[in-house]
């Protein structure tokens, strides 16, 4: 019997992105779509809660068929698993996104949080994004990218809780070195604090700057895609530093010793 992939995104169903996703899942599988109405990038892991979610039935901007929802990436996958989709996803597939997620970008990302969901619900799930800004960029390559990764997660699954975060440098296909397998590297944010007086004087903030960089270390997402290759990162919804945990039980953190 055919798969089927759950697809969202985080820069809404407009995106040139989601439309060469869902085209290259559509070979290998069922594809449906579950998107946002607009772009919640950097929306993280959002659960709605306080308003009401709408969704309809429309279309893609290649006319395929979409749930378009009010909702956040991750309130798309939360609605199709609670049942606006009839169809139970074998995966969630999250992309793919304008833009590249490496390190602790993955705490503020829509398109991982997307991937999130999916885990949390104990579905496989991949979070796919390219590296680049270019508003008119080419997801062709990434796109097959992210239909070969999601045909071996279909073909061997996913250790429960665990999901792939793809980063696919923005280079034509046969320029593309190879891919490889990394941790997360460190993100190093350039953000600076803009403050402007709105029209009645009263102070408002914008959190500016420059593009994140980072540090290409090897064996890192980010070291990956600096080398020009295709980082495939396994992610764990158990955020527990186990290592830590023996060293921490050895504070004074009794209530008797601990409190003022
Ligand atoms: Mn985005």
């Amino acid at each position: 019997m055919r798969k089927v992939i759950l697809i969202t995104n985080d820069d809404g169903y407009r995106s040139p992105g989601i439309v060469a996703l869902r085209r290259e899942l559509s070979r290998i599988a069922d594809a449906v779509v579950v998107a946002p109405d607009h772009n919640w990038s950097a929306a993280g892991h959002t659960k709605t809660m306080h308003k009401p979610l709408r969704a309809w039935e429309g279309k893609l901007p290649d006319g395929s068929p979409a749930y378009i929802t009010t909702g956040a990436p991750s309130d798309c996958v939360a609605l199709a698993l609670l049942g606006i989709v009839p169809q139970k996803p074998d995966l969630v597939v999250s992309g793919i996104n304008l833009g590249e997620n490496l390190g602790a970008d993955v705490t503020y990302s829509g398109t991982v949080a997307g991937a999130m969901e999916g885990a949390v619900n104990g579905i496989p799930a991949i979070s796919v994004s390219l590296g680049t800004s270019e508003p008119d960029a080419d997801f062709d390559a990434a796109a097959r990218i992210a239909a070969g990764v999601a045909a071996n997660v279909l073909e061997f699954g996913l250790p429960e809780g665990t999901f792939l975060n793809v980063n696919v440098p923005y280079l034509p296909l046969e320029e593309i070195k190879g891919v490889q397998v990394t941790r997360l590297g460190r993100r190093i944010y350039r953000d600076k604090l803009v403050r402007r007086d709105d029209p009645r004087g009263q102070p408002y903030y914008w959190i500016g700057g420059d593009r994140p960089s980072g540090v290409p270390e090897d064996g890192t997402d980010i070291g990956a895609l600096e080398n020009g290759y295709v980082s495939i990162t396994p992610l764990r919804m158990d955020m527990t530093d186990y290592g830590f945990m023996e060293k921490l039980k050895d504070w004074p953190l009794s209530l008797k010793e601990m409190l003022p």
